[in-house]
């Protein structure tokens, strides 16, 4: 076709995004009964969706026909309130993935440079390729931890962006207080530090205070969802949080209804039922404790993580994750994260956790012959 050749070239060398795959499609494929199938990819919600934000979605269907409130009033004040902030210090978006490109459309172009952890959520490469922008790529430690200092070295003149995600996805370790608060101390002011929090309700150690920064009119943005922690990943619901000047500049990129009516008043809900949030946490602990024995009898080295999923190291990631998906279990490989060694299970319920156990033995065993 000959309009594409008049692709934009930034955008035409983007490889799209894999996601952890459907139930449905594995089942097609594999000639399996979707209910004999265990989906440990996404680090969804283990035990399924807040009773409070069901309740309030089903109320609100019948108000389907309406455009929902563009400023999502109520659902910003309900944050507002909880964070101690203005208002106007909280955008919303269609997954806090579009609070990402939100950031991009504002501060990435083919003049810019974004600095970001080798090992970290690849939604920062494909917005920073989006916008034609330089990708530092910065290696982490031996532990797997962002390297604060080689990302604070990395930035250039030209540096306008800093993704720094707490607890990392898909390493699951966390860079501490005192680590950040390093960063923040010598960060330059030309650049925009993006706080990706997307565990931080269900952490499974203490978050660094990134708010302070914000109370202290950094240039600093914290991206929270509601996917993970309260079980709504699949309306897409996310928001930023931020100085005020910096929230109306994003504001300026986002399209007039870019939430929908079902999400706001799912999430308003949602944020009324800390009970789900605090059971689903003592899920994931069990969850860790399961997989980290597994990993000690096994033998398979394990990274500590801080979130609701863990990276194993089972040496070919990819031909471990294909055997698991053969016996009804998908789970991340994690090639494209730079990490072939690895895969990436998330933790489910107690019953999920062991059907992924008893596979892992079969597989490993059984490729150990
Ligand atoms: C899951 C996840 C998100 C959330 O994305 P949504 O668009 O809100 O679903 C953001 N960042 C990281 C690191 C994640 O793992």
């Amino acid at each position: 076709m000959k309009i594409l050749e008049k692709i934009n070239p930034d955008v035409n060398a983007i490889t799209p995004y894999e996601p952890g795959r459907p139930i449905e499609e594995v089942a097609r494929e594999m000639g399996l009964d979707p209910d004999d199938i265990t989906k440990l990819a996404s680090n969804e919600c283990a035990i399924g969706t807040s009773p409070r934000a069901l309740e309030a979605l089903k109320a609100a269907t019948v108000e389907a026909f309406r455009y929902p409130d563009g400023g999502a009033y109520h659902l910003r004040s309900k944050l507002a309130a909880r964070y101690g902030v203005a208002m106007s210090q909280i955008i919303v978006g269609n997954g806090s993935n579009e609070i990402l490109e939100f950031v991009g459309h504002c501060f990435l172009s083919r003049e810019t440079s974004c600095v970001f952890s080798a090992h970290a959520f690849i939604v920062y490469k494909l917005v920073t390729q989006l916008f034609g922008a330089h990708q530092l790529e910065i290696p982490m430690t031996p532990d797997l931890v962002h390297d604060v200092e080689a990302m604070l070295a990395a930035v250039r003149d030209d540096t306008t962006v800093v993704f720094l995600c707490n607890p990392n996805n898909p390493t699951g370790t966390m860079a501490d207080n005192d680590a950040i608060y390093r960063f923040m101390d010598r960060v330059p002011d030309h650049v925009l530090v993006v706080f990706d929090e997307a565990y931080a309700e269900i952490a499974l150690a203490e978050m660094p205070n990134t708010r302070q920064y914000v109370h202290q009119k950094r240039n600093v943005l914290i991206c929270r969802t509601f996917s993970k922690a309260y079980g709504l990943a699949g309306l897409r619901l996310g928001y930023g949080i931020g100085p005020e000047p910096l929230v109306s500049a994003l504001q300026k990129a986002r399209q007039p209804f870019n939430v929908n009516l079902l999400a706001q008043q799912a999430g308003i809900a949602a944020l009324d039922d800390d009970e789900f949030v605090a059971r689903s946490r003592d899920v994931y602990r069990q969850g860790k404790a399961c997989f980290e024995a597994a990993c000690r009898e096994l033998n398979l080295p394990f990274i500590p993580t801080t979130a609701n999923f863990m990276l194993i190291k089972v040496g070919a990631g990819n031909d471990v994750a294909q055997a698991l998906q053969q016996r009804g279990m998908i789970v991340r490989p994690m090639a494209g994260y730079g990490l072939p060694e690895y895969i990436r299970p998330n933790f489910g319920t107690p019953d999920e956790n062991e059907r992924f156990v008893r596979m892992l033995k079969e597989v490993v065993c059984r490729s150990g012959e």
